[in-house]
């Protein structure tokens, strides 16, 4: 058990908070620190929505819909109908009454001026979390899709209003240019044993984290090593667009082609026992049973990277 590691977790949503639930029960929650993307966050009806901070805070409280991978179990949607058949709000964003006291507690403290990272903490100690979960910065830097359909469009309304059907031209991080990396975010990655990307999105969920200004040069002189999992299984991704993305993008659908995405960051890379073995100079690969279905698979593969991850230095 690795429960005497400092582990810092780039992270997305629903892909990453798989390994995330895994990781809390094989290593000491406590010091595990999830760096989470907040460039799919946006305002909805004056709530300010965070989905991959959800995803995982509801994760680790053991809230979260197992069904779907986000939302809360056993929701309703008594105001989300309402606003639709009363004053015609179309519903193209689910939101369920008890996620929503979430955005509305969240909403209720920024506007008190606190920091999102000081409102994550707070929401997610009342939630019991033991691990903690950061934003990946203070300030907003919205994701922007450049479609070939349909133009640019907002991150949630290429993702769940147009269900990511558009073909991407580009993604764009706005102003990421004048973000800054948290106190906390430099603190967790500075004190880490171990750095682990998760088998999240790289284009939609971990790019967005390596925008932020400082972060990458950060990565590349942490006396850590840094370990991506591959979200790419037999050539397909297990859920969502990486896949579409990576053709729309032109490149070749593999493992492969997501560790040299990271090349220049990652020491070692966590590959499907599935896909055709690759080799790359200067970085350590293994192939694990990456497919994560129910929680004993999560916890397996966290055991397994983290004891082959072992006492390795850069
Ligand atoms: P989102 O922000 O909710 O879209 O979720 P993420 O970006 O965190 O994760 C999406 C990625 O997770 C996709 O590329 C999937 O292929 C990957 N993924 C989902 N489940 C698994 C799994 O069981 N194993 C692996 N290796 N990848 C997974």
């Amino acid at each position: 058990m690795a429960l005497d590691k400092n582990i810092a977790v780039l992270i997305g949503g629903v892909g990453g908070a798989k390994l995330a639930s895994g990781l809390v029960e094989a290593a000491a929650p406590e010091r595990l620190s999830f760096i989470v993307n907040t460039g799919d966050d946006f305002w909805r009806l004056g709530l300010k929505i965070c989905p991959d901070l959800d995803t995982l805070m509801y994760t680790l409280a053991g809230l979260v819909n197992l069904e779907c991978g986000w939302g809360v179990a056993d929701d309703s949607t008594v105001t989300l109908d309402s606003l639709a058949r009363h004053y015609q709000i179309q519903p193209w964003f689910r939101l369920g009454d008890k996620d929503l006291a979430t955005h509305l507690l969240r909403t209720h403290w920024l506007r008190q001026g606190r920091s999102l990272t000081e409102v994550t903490t707070c929401l997610a100690e009342r939630l019991g979390l033991r691990a903690t979960l950061l934003p990946m910065c203070d300030d907003e830097v919205p994701t922007i899709v450049d479609t070939l359909d349909r133009g640019e469009l907002g991150f949630q309304e290429y993702f769940v209003k147009y269900a990511w059907a558009p073909v991407i031209r580009a993604i764009r991080h706005l102003n990421c240019e004048k973000a800054r990396l948290s106190e906390q975010v430099r603190k967790a990655l500075l004190e880490a044993d171990i750095v682990l990307i998760a088998p999240s999105n790289p284009w939609l969920s971990l790019a967005p984290i390596l925008a932020i200004p400082g972060l990458r040069e950060l990565l590349e002189r942490l006396a850590a090593p840094v370990v991506a999992v591959t979200p790419i299984i037999a050539g397909e991704a297990v859920k969502g667009p990486t896949a579409k993305i990576m053709r729309e993008l032109g490149l070749d659908v593999s493992a492969r082609e997501v560790a040299r995405y990271y090349g220049g960051i990652i020491d070692g890379f966590v590959d499907d026992l599935r896909n055709e073995p690759f080799e790359t100079e200067g970085l350590r690969i293994v192939q694990l049973d990456t497919l994560m279905i129910d929680q004993a698979d999560k916890v397996a593969l966290a055991r397994a990277l983290l004891e082959w991850t072992g006492s390795w230095t850069r």
